[in-house]
């Protein structure tokens, strides 16, 4: 008999390199299974907001991976100042027509669709595959923690009335690190923005999900997946399927630094000693305000360490300014260097290497030079971080990224956190804190425990997908669930 074709798995994107990439990598995890005859995958990406770098890795997947781009919608009649998320969950709102023609033409295929994937933003789009009879899946493309804290909030909305940021008392989830109030995700922060209560919506709708797929490991948040288990077990979540790390690695990575400014700024590295520099980056869309980035170079150039920063256009308004690819360029200025203290980039001529608003993360992590990563704690640069076995400064700045780090310091101990300055500061940290919690890190006795935690969580996450490694098996799970949803089907 001839074969049959492997059944699809669609997966939905967000809009953002943050939510494409790792859901490209989750893309090869599916198409990887049982040596590649289970499943092909379908990528599907939105126009709006879609950005040159991640392209090229789109272009550069296997061709058991396809790709669909849903058409751009008009977000004119949205506020001027409406919030990146209510952007993004409009996006999604607006293009699930065009999603639901997309599956129910690939459920007509012989291969039919055996599931169907959306991340964190993409609740909405579960209303479609359960309408199609299409087992939904959400991705959380952060950890399980984060996870937690997001499916939390319709009860915290409920039963609280001030703002989460005035709450006496910490959030105490099952196995989870205490979260304050004003850890929480960014959108949730203020009650009376219209992103509010879409995004307590959008909360309540992760539970329509059949599962969660989590980009998390188990030496990682082993308290916070128990704990989560016993949950789901008594019905109150969806099952938790902890299969990550998966991240773009260096092995896998199509897009060899190639362009001139990429391999310059690995060829300074190749100067410098062993584990000595400090990586500085916030992401795609990390941003600081003039007063910060003036007090970053001041610290870094007092510290007298090493270091490669990645250079923004800084902004006073909005601290993910770069992500959607704002900035402060209207003002004249062509590079963000050009906002750096006068005379710092000679000054540090011998130390440090400045570059702007882009590099070659994933060479740079797993340079032997780098010794740790300043970082904003975005999900996919933490573990990253963690698979090149480099140390963190906890600096976060947007979106799920202060639960991230509170998580990173108090619980798994991959990370510091410098303190922002006293009363009237702003949340600014000031240049003195920068140069000693930069050389701590670099070289202190507090240091040498979060070195010590990132050499041995790198073991861990390597073993997670290991033969008999937890991340595997909990994907075994969920690909055997899968298969039997596509069997089941092809037999009715
Ligand atoms: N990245 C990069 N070069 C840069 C900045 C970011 O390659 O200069 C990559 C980084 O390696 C990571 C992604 O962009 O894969 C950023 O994702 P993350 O979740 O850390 O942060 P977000 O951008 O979503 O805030």
């Amino acid at each position: 008999a001839p074969r049959k074709p492997a059944a699809h798995v669609v997966l939905l994107a967000s809009p953002g390199a943050g939510h494409v990439l790792p859901m490209a990598e989750l893309a090869q995890l599916v198409v990887a299974h049982g040596d590649g005859a289970e499943f092909t995958a379908t990528l599907v990406t939105n126009a709006n907001f879609s950005s040159a770098s991640y392209y090229s890795t789109l272009d550069s997947l296997p061709a058991s991976i396809s790709t669909a781009v849903l058409p751009e919608v008009s977000l004119d009649d949205l506020p001027a100042d409406a919030r990146v998320e209510t952007r993004i969950l409009t996006v999604i709102e607006r293009t699930l027509p065009h999603l639901n023609e997309l599956l129910s033409f690939l459920l007509d295929s012989p291969a039919g669709v055996a599931a169907f994937v959306a991340d964190v933003f993409g609740a909405w789009a579960l209303e479609v595959s359960a309408e199609l009879g299409i087992p939904g899946y959400l991705t959380s493309t952060t950890n399980l923690t984060t996870l937690h804290s997001i499916v939390y909030i319709p009860e915290l909305d409920k039963t609280t009335a001030c703002e989460f940021r005035d709450l006496p008392e910490p959030i105490r989830l099952p196995g989870c690190v205490p979260l304050r109030g004003a850890d929480l995700v960014d959108p949730i922060q203020d009650r009376t923005n219209p992103a509010y209560p879409l995004v307590v919506e959008l909360a309540r709708r992760y539970l329509l999900a059949d599962g969660f797929i989590v980009n998390t490991f188990d030496a990682m948040e082993h308290e916070a997946i128990a704990a989560f288990d016993v949950l789901s077990h008594q019905g109150v979540y969806p099952p938790a399927y902890p299969v990550g790390p998966f991240v773009r690695t260096l092995s896998g990575s199509s897009e060899a630094a190639d362009a001139e400014e990429d391999s310059s700024c690995l060829r300074w590295l190749d100067e410098q000693p062993d584990r000595s520099v400090l990586y500085v980056c916030f992401g795609s869309g990390g941003t600081l305000s003039t007063e910060q980035t003036a007090e970053l170079a001041a610290g870094l150039e007092a510290s007298g360490q090493r270091f490669l920063w990645v250079v923004r256009f800084p902004s006073d308004k909005d601290r993910m300014a770069s992500f959607l690819g704002a900035g402060g360029r209207d003002n004249g200025h062509d590079s963000p260097i050009s906002y750096l203290p006068e005379g710092f980039v000679e000054r540090t001529r011998d130390t440090g290497l400045v570059v702007a608003e882009w590099a070659p993360q994933l060479e740079i992590l797993n340079h032997r030079a780098v010794g740790g990563f300043v970082s904003h704690c975005g999900w996919n640069s933490t573990l990253e971080a963690v698979a090149a076995g480099v140390p963190m400064l906890a600096w976060p700045l947007y979106a799920e990224q202060r639960v991230n780090a509170v998580m990173l310091c108090e619980r798994v101990g991959l990370a510091l956190r410098p303190r922002v300055g006293t009363e009237g500061s702003d949340g600014v940290v000031p240049r003195e804190e920068v140069a000693v919690s930069v050389t701590e890190l670099i070289a202190g006795e507090r240091g040498a425990a979060v070195r010590e935690k990132a050499r041995q969580l790198r073991e861990a996450a390597a073993e997670a997908w290991g033969p008999e490694g937890p991340s595997r098996k909990a994907f075994e799970d969920i690909a055997g669930k899968w298969k039997k949803a596509a069997a089941a089907r092809a037999a009715t």
